[in-house]
Order: C-alpha cells, then structure tokens, then sequence
C-alpha cells in the first residue's frame, strides 16, 4: 500500500537518487569549466545507506527508483549497486541517467538485470565539434557508439536533449529525424539555472511552446497519451519509429502531477528540484536512526512538499536557484 502522500493528494512512488556527485564531463550548463566543489568521499552516502533508504521508501509504498548524478557509472563498482538493488523485492522499475561515456563495457550485464528498464543518455549534439564545446571533454564517439548500442539492446532508450538558445537550437530537427529509423524517444529539456553559477544570459528563450513550434514548422505531430506523472509531453510523428517530447522543467507545467522525491548524494532529502534541500538523513541514519523512525520521517517530509516549483523556489532561504545539476541529481 502507498502510504506516502502529500497535503495536494499526491502520491508518491518515484524516487530520484544521486550516487555521486563527480562527473567526466563538464557540461556548461551543468557546471563551470573546473568543476564543482566535491564533497569529501566519507560525507557521500555508502551503497548500503543508499539501499537501506530506498528500502524503507519502498516499504511506504515508492515502486520506481531512478539513479543519477554526477555520473553514476564514475562511481566505483555501480553495476554491483544495480545488483544489490535488484535484491529489494518491493522495488519494480530502476532507471538510470548517464552521459554514456563509460557505460559500454557494461551493457551486457545491465541487460541481465530484470529491473533495470530505461537508459536516459544525455546527448545535446550529434556534431563531434559542437558536443565537445558543450561538454568540454572530447568523447563523442564513445556516447554515440553507447547510442547505437543501447538502441539495439533489450533496454528502453531515451535521449536527454538540454536546449541551449544558439547553441543547438539548430540540431532540434536534426534529432527529431534521428526517431525516423531509430526506436529512441528523444526528449527535449528546457535549459534551467542549475549550473553552479545561477541565470545564464541567453539571446531567447526557448521555452516548451517554442520547441514545439521549431518541430511543427518540419513534422506533424500528434500528442500521445502519457502517464499523468510523465515529466514530458509527448508526440509521434507517422511513420517514424521513435518518438518526441519535451519536458518544461523550467516553465514548471507538470507539478501538479509530480509523484517525485529526490536524495542527493551526500543524503540530503528534497521533495521538489527547486527546494534548497529539506533534510539531512545522512546525519539522521549515521546517529543511529531506526527503520520506524525513518518511516515517520519520510511520511512527515512528504506533507510538507510544495504545490509546485515556483513556490518551492519562493521558499528557499539558501538564496537563489545556482547549485550544480550534478549535486542535485538531474
Ligand atoms: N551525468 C548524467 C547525465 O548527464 O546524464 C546524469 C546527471 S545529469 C545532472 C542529469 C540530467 O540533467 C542530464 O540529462 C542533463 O542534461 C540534465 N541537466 C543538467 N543540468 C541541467 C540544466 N541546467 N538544465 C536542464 N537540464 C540539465
Ligand atoms: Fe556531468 Fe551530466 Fe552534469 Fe554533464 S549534465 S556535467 S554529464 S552531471
């Protein structure tokens, strides 16, 4: 039974889990060209504690873990995490979203794991020049090849498309014709301020309507009904195997819907992505806290999640929306 529900009637069955917060990329609109402070290893959470507290969310009722970063596949030994996780038999679905410059040697074993079902592979450009100014790392053939590979393997393949105005506004078709022949769904991402240095200065905004219109003026499309919790809207285009959609993660249109906690990777608890962080269960676990006691805790954090991210973002008293995505867990 689902127990953890919010004071909107949200019920909450999706967890997002940060497993580290390094990366091998430096993505600009991720973090600054040197990176990010990173947190001393001991005040990351272990795999045991990361178990433990998806093992007591799922005890309430989450069904769904997604694992993030940073990178996850930096983090030593993660595929064995995978397995660990697989254990936990009230769990159904783990996700996992990477930048899949590591991840090939390892696909092979992912495929084995039962409830390892969708890979998100960001990738915000298909030219090896554009994708290294973006990424500042030149590693363009290893995540296409990933591409390639993950699309031809039993996993569910979307690809995270970050829409950066003047960068790869041009390349919006270009991957729209990617789901002509391709079974992915790509999805287009509208750029937020979690970069480690707060608002860019951009020359337009390219917000979910515009991105629509930029695919309209090539491809008809038509809406297909998607789960109510789905972060994006998304589309099929006749005759094309893939799909499309766009998630409006900046425009904030879908909280209403949102079935979503997050953990970051040192154990912080957030209850929305523009929260500054509610909750510090690493301290709570490592001063002994009990299994019930963590229970209660979770069910009370959850009451306190805000109708949506405007607010979330009101609310905070950290100052302004400027942490790195890859601290948060995207
Ligand atoms: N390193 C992995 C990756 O890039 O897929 C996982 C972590 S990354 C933080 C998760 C997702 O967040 C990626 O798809 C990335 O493109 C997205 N992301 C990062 N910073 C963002 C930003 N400022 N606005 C929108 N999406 C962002
Ligand atoms: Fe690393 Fe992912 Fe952030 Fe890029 S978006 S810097 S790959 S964490």
């Amino acid at each position: 039974m689902n127990k953890l529900k919010d004071n909107f009637g949200r019920q909450i069955n999706y967890v997002r889990f940060a497993v580290t917060d390094r990366c091998n990329l430096r993505c600009q609109y991720c973090m600054p060209a040197h990176g990010i402070d990173l947190a001393p290893r001991q005040e990351l959470l272990t795999f045991k504690e990361m178990y433990r507290i998806i093992r007591v969310l799922t005890e309430l009722g989450v069904k769904k873990v997604r694992l993030t970063g940073g990178e996850p596949f930096v983090r030593k030994d993660f595929v064995g995490f995978l397995e660990m996780l697989s254990d936990n038999d009230l769990l159904d679905v783990i996700n996992i979203t990477t930048n899949g410059a590591l991840i090939s040697p390892h696909i092979a074993s992912i495929e084995k794991l039962e409830k390892v079902k969708n890979i998100n592979l960001s990738i915000d450009s298909l030219q090896r020049d554009k994708f290294t100014k973006i990424t500042r790392r030149d590693v363009f053939p290893e995540v296409y090849n990933t591409l390639e590979l993950l699309e031809k393997s039993s996993l569910h393949l979307k690809l995270n498309v970050v829409v950066q105005a003047g960068v790869n506004t041009d390349e919006i078709l270009d991957f729209v014709r990617l789901t002509k022949d391709k079974n992915v769904a790509v999805r287009f991402i509208e750029e937020m301020p979690f970069n480690g240095k707060g608002q860019r200065k951009m020359t337009e905004n390219w917000t979910f309507k515009k991105i629509l219109n930029e695919i309209k003026s090539e491809f008809k499309v038509s809406e297909v009904n998607s789960e109510p919790s789905s972060t994006s809207r998304n589309y099929k285009i006749e005759k094309h195997t893939g799909t499309i959609g766009i998630i409006p993660a900046f425009t904030r249109t879908i909280c209403s819907d949102c079935n979503r906690i997050r953990v970051t990777s040192k154990g912080t608890f957030k209850n929305c992505l523009f929260d500054d962080g509610v909750f510090n269960l690493r301290d709570f676990i490592r001063n002994g806290a009990s299994n019930e006691a963590l229970k209660n805790l979770f069910l009370s954090l959850v009451k306190r999640k805000p109708e949506n991210g405007f607010v979330a973002e009101a609310n905070r008293t950290k100052g302004n929306v400027t942490e790195s995505m890859s601290t948060i867990g995207g």
